[in-house]
C-alpha cells in the first residue's frame, strides 16, 4: 500500500552501526515527520481498535515511543519493559542471549493484572530475543499477549518466525531484507 511504501521511505539505513556490516534501521526521520508519525499511529490503531487490548506494554527504549501514543489513542494503559536497573518499585526479570554476552529486561510486579490482554510492541525485530523475554515476563504475570507489534520485521533473521513458533502472533508494518 501507499501508506507502507511511504513509511518505509522514512527509514533511514545506517551502514556499519553499532558495528562493521550492521545495517541499522534508523526510524528517527519517521519520528520527526509529522505526517509520517501520524501515518505511523494510525495504521496500528486501525488493527486494534476493535479487538482493543487491556494494556499496552512497550520494550525499551523506541518501544516507548509509539507505545505511549498508541496506548493514548486506544485509551488504554500503558506499561514499560525496562533494562536493568531503572524500575524503582519490586520487579520480575528476564535474561536472553545476544551475540556476545546476554541483557536483562524487566517489570514491575503490578504492571499488569492476571487476565490481561497485552499488546507487545517495539521498534524492529531482529532476532527476536528481546520481544521473546518480553512476552515471558507478561506472561509469569498472568497476562495473556495478544500480538507482538512493530514498524519493522528483519526476516532473514528470523526473529519473526520464531516469535510465532513461541505462539505469539507478529505484526510488522515494512519488511528489510
Ligand atoms: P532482537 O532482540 O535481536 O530482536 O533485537 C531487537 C531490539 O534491538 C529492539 O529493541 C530494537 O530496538 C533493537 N535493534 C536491533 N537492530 C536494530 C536496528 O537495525 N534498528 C533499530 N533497532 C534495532
Amino acid at each position: 500500500q501507499d501508506a507502507i511504501a511511504f513509511l518505509k521511505q522514512q527509514i533511514r539505513t545506517v551502514p556499519d552501526w553499532p558495528e562493521p556490516g550492521v545495517q541499522f534501521r534508523d526510524i528517527t526521520p519517521l519520528l520527526a515527520n509529522p505526517r509520517a508519525f501520524r501515518v505511523l499511529i494510525d495504521q496500528f490503531v486501525h488493527r486494534y481498535f476493535d479487538s482493543r487490548p487491556d494494556v499496552v506494554a512497550g520494550l525499551d527504549a523506541r518501544g516507548f515511543i509509539i507505545g505511549s501514543v498508541l496506548a493514548y489513542e486506544l485509551n488504554i494503559g500503558f506499561v514499560p519493559i525496562r533494562k536493568k536497573g531503572k524500575l524503582p518499585f519490586t520487579t520480575v526479570q528476564e535474561t536472553y542471549e545476544l551475540e556476545y554476552g546476554s541483557a536483562t529486561v524487566e517489570m514491575h510486579t503490578d504492571a499488569v493484572k492476571p487476565g490481561d490482554r497485552v499488546l507487545l510492541i517495539d521498534d524492529l525485530i531482529a532476532t527476536g530475543g528481546t520481544m521473546l523475554a518480553g512476552k515471558r515476563l507478561l506472561e509469569r504475570l498472568g497476562a495473556t499477549v495478544i500480538e507482538g507489534a512493530v514498524i519493522v520485521d528483519l526476516p532473514e533473521l528470523g526473529g519473526s518466525a520464531k516469535i510465532r513458533e513461541q505462539g505469539l502472533p507478529v505484526f510488522a508494518l515494512v519488511d528489510f531484507q
